[in-house]
């Protein structure tokens, strides 16, 4: 069994459609693939019907959310899966996730066009294919010649926290999204805990405080952690009897990583879902 518990597709920043995805899953052998949209259960129809024989869809999510360490607003993302989408309290809070991403992209967008900058809201979300964010402002950027590259425009003369056109965002705190997702029936993993070179990490006392707020698994195996990240990681886990997962937190071609490229153990995935009560994996129709 090959079993990969994190992917993004056109639904949020992924640059392969729902359906395709599907595709691309079963031809890179998957046997299990989660689709883990930015805040959207947007694109499960359309996998769910573009299902091969012989792959299981995981329902999910990428949930952002912060954790206040020290004083510090740290941002965090939590993948919830097997929750119940039509359940309101949660279902209100990542519609609300995404419609602060987008006001807040036209805001930084508006302060572009302020200081004469040739950005447009129109040609942003054209960008954009689901959620509008900031990477679809840098596009922009780029394509309007401000800057040579996104990572340029992420800097702090630009749209990089802290620069003269960064917006702050809004998102819940880490205790009610863990709240909610228990709440809708789902289970949590804590996606690339120790992923450094993302930005500020946490330190193994907040995830031992996540863990007794419910949460149910580690996101281990990552792309983005290094050999020694996973050690700690695993340690951990295996401490707080947490399930270990491993994802490639696939977003399409422009990323190095592919689908498979890491996986979880049938026995995790197992654990996953029988910890879980707000939905089932989907299968194809007969
Ligand atoms: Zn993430
Ligand atoms: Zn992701």
């Amino acid at each position: 069994m090959s079993i990969d518990l994190h992917t993004h597709s056109t639904a949020s920043d992924g640059l392969v459609e729902p359906d395709d995805l599907m595709r691309l899953a079963a031809d890179a052998g998957l046997t299990v693939v989660a689709l883990t949209d930015h805040d959207t259960t947007a694109g499960h129809a359309r996998a769910a019907a573009a299902l091969p024989a012989g792959l299981t869809l995981l329902p999910g999510a990428e949930i952002s959310c912060f954790v206040e360490v020290a004083g510090r607003s740290v941002s965090l993302h939590v993948l919830a899966y097997l929750f119940d989408a039509t359940e309101p309290a949660f279902a209100a809070v990542r519609a609300q996730i995404r419609e602060h991403r987008a006001t807040r992209a036209r805001q930084m967008v508006r302060l572009l066009a302020t200081d004469g900058h040739q950005v447009t809201w129109e040609r942003v979300s054209e960008l954009a294919a689901g959620t509008v964010g900031r990477p679809h402002v840098a596009a922009a950027m780029v394509e309007a010649g401000l800057v040579p590259t996104v990572s340029a425009a992420f800097s702090r003369e630009w749209i990089g926290t802290g620069g003269p056109y960064w917006v702050g965002k809004w998102q819940p705190d880490v205790w009610e999204t863990l709240r909610l997702i228990r709440q809708a029936g789902g289970v949590s993993v804590f996606a690339h805990p120790f992923a450094s070179r993302r930005g500020v990490t946490v330190g193994p006392e907040v995830i031992e405080r996540m863990a007794g707020a419910g949460l149910t698994g580690l996101e281990v195996d990552h792309p983005d952690h290094d050999g020694d990240e996973r050690r700690r990681l695993r340690a951990l886990a295996a401490d707080l009897d947490l399930v270990v997962t491993g994802s490639s937190d696939f977003h399409g071609s422009s990323k190095p990583q592919g689908l498979g490229a890491e996986s979880t153990s049938p026995a995790a995935y197992q654990r996953l879902v029988a910890a879980a009560c707000g939905a089932a994996p989907i299968t194809a129709a007969a």
